[in-house]
C-alpha cells in the first residue's frame, strides 16, 4: 500500500481568501506557523493569554495578538498550538464557547482528538497538519524557500471541503515544498508517541546513559566516555538523515560495521519491550496515566524532569560542549526562551 504523498501544486492557497486564521499559542510550532502563513498572505490572528511573554514578542514580528477568545470568535480556521496536556481545557473553556458555526479546528497532533480528551461537535471540519521538525526548522527552512514535510489527516468533513483546507494550510506552511503523507488521527497518535518513547528520546537517551555509566563504572575517563557514547552520535545520525542506515554504516570502519552487526544489545526481546509500549499508547493507559498525571499538577512528571536533569553524563557535558565552537557556548544549553 503505496503512502499517498502532496505536493506544492496539489495545494491552493486560494481556498484561505477571505478567511481568517487564529494560531493559539506561539511556542515552537505557534511562531512557526503564524510566520509562515503571513508570509504566505494569510490572514492570521495570533491566540495568547494577555499574561503570555509571548505577547510582545509577536507584536514585535508583525503579527496581531488578542486574547484567545476573541481571536477564536472572528477565526474561520483555529489551529491549536497549546501543550497538548493543556489543549482540553482551553478547548472547554476558551475555544468552544466562542467558535464560529462551521469553523474548521486544526491540530499539529492527533493526541486530545484521538484519545477523545476534545469533542468537536459534528459541523466543525477537524483536520491535523503535523511537521515532522521542531517549529524553529519549520520557521528557518521556510525563510530559506524550502519546507519540513507534514504529515496530514481529516477527523471530521461535514462539507467536504476539508482536504481543500488541509493541503491549502499546508501550503501556506511551506509543508507541500517538501511533501504532505496523508495519515489519520490514530495513526500520526501512536506512531508519534511510540517513536518518541521508544526510539528517539526514551531509546537513545537511555542507551547513550546506560553506556556512559558502564564506562565510567569500568574506570574509564568521563570525558572519554562522552565522546564515544555521546557526542559522535549527531555525526553518525547526520549520515543516517542522508543516506540510511547504509550510508552510516559506510562511512565506518570495518572494525565498527562487525562489531554492529555481532551486537547483542538491542535484539528481539528489545522488540518485545517495545510491543508492550506500543500496547500501551493503543489501549491509551499511556495517554491516561500522562494527562491523570497533568491534571494533578504533574507531580509526577516534575519529580521525573528533576530526577533525569541529574543523569551522570550531564556531570562532564557542559564542559565538553564548550570544546565546540560552533556550539553557542553556554547558552545553548538553556532551554530556549518561549511562552
Ligand atoms: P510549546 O510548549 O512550544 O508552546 C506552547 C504555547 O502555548 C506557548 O505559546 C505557551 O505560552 C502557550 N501555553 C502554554 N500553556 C498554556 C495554557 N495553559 N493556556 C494558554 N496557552 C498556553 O508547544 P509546541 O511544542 O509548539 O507544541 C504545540 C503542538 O504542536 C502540540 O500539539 C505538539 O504535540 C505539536 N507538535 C510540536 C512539535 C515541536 O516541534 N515542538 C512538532 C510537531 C508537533
Ligand atoms: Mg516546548
Ligand atoms: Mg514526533
Ligand atoms: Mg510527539
Ligand atoms: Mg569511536
Amino acid at each position: 500500500m503505496a503512502a499517498t504523498i502532496w505536493y506544492e501544486n496539489d495545494g491552493d492557497l486560494s481556498v484561505l481568501n477571505g478567511k481568517k486564521v487564529a494560531i493559539l499559542g506561539y511556542g515552537s510550532q505557534g511562531h512557526a506557523h503564524a510566520l509562515n502563513l503571513r508570509d504566505s498572505g494569510v490572514d492570521v490572528v495570533v491566540g495568547l493569554r494577555p499574561s503570555s511573554k509571548s505577547v510582545e514578542y509577536a507584536k514585535e514580528q508583525g503579527l496581531e495578538v488578542k486574547p484567545i477568545e476573541e481571536a477564536v470568535a472572528e477565526a474561520d480556521v483555529v489551529m491549536i498550538l497549546l501543550p497538548d496536556q493543556h489543549q482540553a481545557r482551553v478547548y472547554k473553556e476558551q475555544v468552544e464557547p466562542n467558535l464560529k458555526p462551521g469553523a474548521a479546528l486544526a491540530f499539529a497532533h492527533g493526541f486530545n482528538i484521538h484519545y477523545g480528551y476534545i469533542k468537536p461537535s459534528e459541523d466543525h471540519p477537524v483536520f491535523m497538519v503535523a511537521p515532522k521538525g521542531p517549529g524553529h526548522i519549520v520557521r528557518r527552512e521556510y525563510a530559506a524557500g524550502r519546507g519540513v514535510p507534514v504529515v496530514v489527516a481529516v477527523e471530521q468533513d461535514p462539507r467536504g471541503d476539508a482536504w481543500a483546507i488541509t493541503l491549502a494550510y499546508a501550503k501556506a506552511l511551506g509543508a507541500l515544498r517538501a511533501g504532505a503523507i496523508k495519515t489519520t488521527f490514530k495513526e500520526e497518535t501512536e506512531t508519534d508517541l511510540f517513536g518518541e518513547q521508544d526510539v528517539l528520546m526514551g531509546g537513545v537517551n537511555h542507551l547513550v546513559e546506560c553506556g556512559f555509566e558502564v564506562l565510567t563504572e569500568a574506570g574509564y575517563q568521563p570525558e572519554i566516555a562522552y565522546f564515544e557514547v555521546c557526542h559522535e552520535l549527531k555525526m553518525l545520525v547526520d549520515l543516517m538523515n542522508e543516506g540510511g542506515l547504509n550510508k552510516a554504516r559506510w562511512s565506518c570502519s570495518d572494525t565498527a560495521q562487525y562489531g554492529d552487526f555481532t551486537s547483542t544489545v538491542v535484539d528481539e526481546s528489545t522488540k518485545d519491550r517495545m510491543r508492550h509500549q506500543l500496547k500501551r499508547i493503543q489501549d491509551g493507559s499511556f495517554a491516561k496515566e500522562f494527562m491523570d498525571d497533568q491534571a494533578a499538577g504533574a507531580p509526577k512528571f516534575k519529580e521525573l524532569q528533576e530526577k533525569f536533569s541529574h543523569e551522570k553524563i550531564e556531570e562532564v557535558g557542559p564542559k565538553l560542549r564548550a570544546m565546540f565552537s560552533w556550539n553557542n557556548g553556554p547558552a545553548a544549553d538553556a532551554d530556549e526562551a518561549e511562552s
